[in-house]
């Protein structure tokens, strides 16, 4: 086997979303980037809508949108302009346009998102993608690390980021400690058809195992996130899919009307990863390579992009000084900008998911006479609906439509 060396200035563990987001932001701003992954995603046009996907926030959008992978995905995806919460006989609904905005976001599916990203990371000259490539180790000298990968190959490069997931190899050899937590919860996710409209509403119902929310895709078709107990998450993939679509119907009160599966539906396993740091020398954690949280609100992916928002714009700015992308200077620039927003929604999406998973009375009261305030007291509506949407605490130049 003969191996091959490369030199760059930024070289990122993992292609999924996250990483080939960063990849094709740098890329695009002409700065030397190669991106590995074990496994790549199929050619955009081979790819079909998968029955998991992602509700994407306005600020998310707009740091997808700086890609150029956009414009694949928007005949997939549909707006969200409502939000609805079902607790019981309680029922509150949060508007888009009580906040000023046409949409609070939208809904894609995963796969799609993926395939557009990495085609568009093909097409920029400064991107090198080794997928499939896996890495094996990496070594930190003074001022670069040396990668190798399984086929043999030697990647030099400035700064290593670690966008290679919820079990980073990047993070293991860093040293960074993490604190893990498995709830005794799963996420059934599929693709569904319907007979009535979803009017772009994405609903939530809260029942003691966790939400099951019902998010709106193209046409008469949304998608489900229902988190239950692992045992009855088991039970229900038991089924057959037209008992399943009818105990979906059930569930969600004929909503939606008839329902069929589009897709079949799948398990995960919830919990959540909180890294102690997001960096050790040369090296950067983005994404669940440093926290993964439970899909409730869904956080995940949007508390993601904005680690790669901050890390782009930090080596950006970093390199147009003509200075070290990968300095401790610039890689403690990058961690104060992530620390809070991190911490915050981490603290804050597991607090909800224990008062949203409950049925303890005192819980369940505290959660229902919450959402009451809410529906009485406008201006700290607005407010609740803002700081889910857009944090004020890390205000980047992606995340408001503004250039690299
Ligand atoms: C049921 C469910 C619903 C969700 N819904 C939402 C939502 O609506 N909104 C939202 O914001 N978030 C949501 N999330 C969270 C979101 O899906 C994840 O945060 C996101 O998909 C993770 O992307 P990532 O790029 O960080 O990691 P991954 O997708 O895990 O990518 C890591 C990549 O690294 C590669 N890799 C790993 N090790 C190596 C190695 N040694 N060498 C090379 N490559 C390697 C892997 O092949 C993989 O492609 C949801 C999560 C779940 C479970």
């Amino acid at each position: 086997m003969t191996s091959k060396t490369c030199q760059t200035d930024i070289l990122i563990a993992g292609g999924g979303i996250a990483g080939l987001t960063l990849a094709a932001l740098l890329g695009n701003a002409g700065i030397n980037v190669h991106i590995i992954d074990k496994f790549p995603p199929q050619p955009f046009k081979k790819t079909k809508p998968s029955g998991r996907t992602i509700a994407l926030m306005q600020n998310s959008l707009n740091i997808i949108k700086a890609t150029g992978a956009w414009d694949k995905c928007e005949e997939y995806s549909a707006a969200i302009q409502t939000m609805c919460i079902m607790d019981n006989d309680l029922n509150v609904e949060f508007e888009a346009y009580e906040i000023g905005q046409e949409q609070f976001g939208v809904n894609v599916p995963n796969a799609i998102l993926r395939a557009a990203l990495y085609e568009q990371v093909q097409s920029i000259p400064a991107v090198t993608a080794h997928m499939p490539g896996a890495l094996e180790d990496y070594k930190t000298q003074n001022n670069h690390v040396t990668a190798t990968l399984e086929d043999g190959t030697q990647i030099t490069a400035r700064l290593l980021v670690g966008a290679d997931g919820r079990n980073s190899l990047v993070r293991k050899i860093a040293g960074i400690k993490h604190r893990e937590m498995k709830y005794k919860q799963a996420a059934i996710t599929c693709v569904i058809n319907h007979s009535h409209s979803h009017d772009n509403v994405s609903t939530e119902f809260h029942f003691p195992a966790g939400p099951l929310a019902l998010v709106p895709l193209p046409g008469n078709q949304s998608s489900i996130v229902w988190v239950e107990t692992p045992e009855r998450a088991q039970e229900l993939l038991a089924l057959k899919e037209s008992e399943f679509a009818e105990t979906l119907q059930e569930t969600t009160d004929g909503l939606l009307g008839g329902i069929t599966l589009e897709t079949k539906p799948e398990s995960w396993p919830l919990g959540s990863i909180h890294a102690k740091t997001l960096i050790a020398p040369r090296t950067a954690l983005i994404a669940e390579a440093a926290h993964v949280m439970s899909p409730i609100t869904a956080q995940g992916l949007n508390l993601s992009l904005r680690d790669v928002a901050a890390l782009a714009e930090t080596i950006a700015d970093t390199l147009r000084l003509g200075l070290d992308p990968g300095s401790e200077t610039t890689l403690k620039k990058y961690e104060g900008r992530r620390r809070i927003d991190i911490n915050t929604r981490i603290f804050g999406v597991d607090a909800m998911n224990r008062i949203v998973s409950n049925n303890v009375p005192a819980l369940k009261s505290l959660r229902r006479g919450g959402f009451k305030t809410l529906e009485r007291i406008h201006p700290l509506k607005k407010f609740a609906m803002r700081a889910g949407l857009a944090p004020q605490i890390d205000e980047s130049r992606l995340a408001n439509g503004k250039p690299l």
